[in-house]
């Protein structure tokens, strides 16, 4: 069966409830079950293993552009919903893209605003919403789904985590207050920002439990598998995860590669290119998935910090994930990865979707010598799918942050400067460049001070959003513990929901 078969005529369709296909999802590793959108929302690895996508890739033609155009954020998420969700009614959705996509959780009407910064290059703002990070564009939808789905079924959930900062405190306000929903967030004792403890541990919402461990991060990871592999337990308290492989995450941020294309052009055969600052290659496989829809996407320019997984196996075809001795700390932290989680769903695509091929790559090449190469057949593949990429190193940051504020006088966080930096080696003239701005620059203050120290001085003052200032002196609401599987299970059971 030819995998278009099931799509519907136009891509359009399902939205207004006629000719709804079935949206259905498989394995990159070659498990041929398929499943429904709610059946994987929950989840996180597919049963062998892999992760999942959709069997196929709705295509949206030039007169859906047309029609999408013109829509508000929360419409146009919608519509980009309706095509790989057909288990919600429409109504539903509808009303869900309209709770999480409002002006008062994301500070501006647009929601990713885009605004030029020189001739033929553009910043896309992902970082206006409650965590400054462009995790809430994503987060914030899945807290709205799962509510909406655990109350459907009737369940409820406990999710179990380990941050250092950006993803907890993006899953913390995305779930608070959330009916069914409990979170309990392990961080290294004393270890994160001032700035990311305050806004953390300011959350007095009853379902919400931050846990302070005394150890490093290595330790809270090791407690939430521990916890996790426990499967007795897992199962009778509902244990759950909100990581980067949810494919509910991934699909919430295909929609603002339309939104920022709308933006960038006046017209549907204009052509674009994205920069984005990576880590687990969450981000920019969302612009993978925009491009195989037919949103007209030039290149997607992959930006990584001294974490140069990703861009060395772009140049190279050869992925080696680096262990934690091998992974810097850098000025960028978010994207200081050892290795990819969501970059295997690229490279079942890059290989004809062969999942006995990825199985291979991913299961076993990787656990008996610790990477793999692609043949040069495949790498030369690569340019098709649009992929570009490059590396940038913490004086690259300071100086594109220095050099944007001079030229532009708009200040960018240390992600955003990678991105920017790579953004720079691969503009085309005709072809807008949108640099995806993952963050806003009050989160990284000192780095900004360094990049401004001596004559380029004194450095502007990165604006703190009304929303959090203050928030230092707030109450906080926490519990220490050791670094004890055993104790964050008895804490578990007496907080749980
Ligand atoms: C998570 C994050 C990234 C990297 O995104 P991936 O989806 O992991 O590629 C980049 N910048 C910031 C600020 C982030 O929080």
């Amino acid at each position: 069966m030819s995998p278009q078969a099931s799509l519907p005529p136009e891509g359009a369709g399902a939205s207004r409830g006629v000719a709804r296909r079935e949206a259905q999802y498989l394995s990159t590793r070659g498990d041929p079950t398929l499943r429904g959108f709610s059946d994987i929302l929950l989840e996180g690895l597919a049963t062998d293993g892999g992760l999942y996508l959709p069997a196929s890739y709705p295509k949206v033609d030039v007169a859906t552009l047309a029609r999408w155009r013109g829509l508000s954020y929360a419409d146009l998420a919608f519509e980009i919903l309706s095509l790989y969700i057909d288990d919600i009614p429409p109504a539903d959705l509808k009303r869900l893209a309209h709770a999480t996509y409002t002006e008062a959780v994301f500070g501006t009407p647009a929601i990713t605003p885009v605004a030029q910064l020189e001739e033929g290059l553009y910043l896309q703002a992902l970082s206006n919403g409650p965590t400054l990070a462009f995790k809430d564009m994503a987060m914030q939808l899945l807290g709205q789904l799962f509510e909406y789905e655990l109350a459907r079924r009737g369940e409820h959930l406990n999710i179990l985590g380990a941050t250092s900062g950006d993803t907890g405190s993006a899953a913390e306000y995305a779930m608070r207050g959330k009916r069914g929903i409990h979170v309990f967030m392990l961080s290294p004792h004393g270890r994160m920002s001032p700035f990311q403890q305050a806004q953390m541990f300011s959350l007095q919402d009853a379902n919400i439990h931050n846990i302070a461990i005394e150890g490093v991060f290595d330790d809270c990871q090791d407690i939430v598998k521990a916890v996790s592999n426990d499967l007795e337990f897992k199962r009778r308290w509902k244990i759950g995860t909100v990581n980067s492989i949810n494919w509910a995450r991934l699909l919430a941020q295909v929609v603002y590669y339309f939104a920022g294309y709308f933006q960038a052009t006046k017209s549907n055969t204009e052509r674009v290119s994205f920069a984005v600052p990576s880590g687990n290659f969450g981000n920019i496989c969302a612009g993978h998935v925009a491009r195989m829809m037919g949103l007209p996407i030039q290149r997607l320019a992959l930006a990584t910090n001294e974490n140069d997984v990703l861009d060395e196996f772009f140049r190279t075809g050869t992925y080696r994930p680096r262990s934690t001795a091998e992974t810097h700390e850098t000025s960028s932290p978010s994207m200081d990865i050892s290795k990819a989680s969501n970059f295997e769903r690229f490279v079942f695509d890059l290989l004809g979707r062969d999942g006995a091929r990825t199985k291979a790559l991913f299961s076993e090449a990787l656990a008996r010598d610790g990477g793999f190469t692609i043949t040069r057949e495949e790498h030369a593949r690569i340019a098709s799918f649009g992929f570009v990429s490059g590396k940038s190193t913490h004086a690259d940051r300071l100086a594109t942050i220095r050099g944007t504020w001079q030229r532009s006088r708009r200040l960018v966080d240390t992600h955003t400067a990678d991105g920017l930096k790579v953004a720079r080696e691969h503009l085309e003239p005709g072809v807008p460049m949108i640099v995806l701005e993952t963050a806003l620059p009050a989160k990284f203050a000192a780095t900004i001070e360094e990049a401004f120290a001596g004559p380029a001085g004194p450095a502007p003052v990165p604006e703190v959003p009304a929303t959090l200032r203050g928030i230092e002196a707030l109450p906080r609401r926490f519990a220490v513990l050791p670094a004890d599987a055993a104790l964050v299970k008895r804490h578990i059971e007496t907080q749980a929901g």
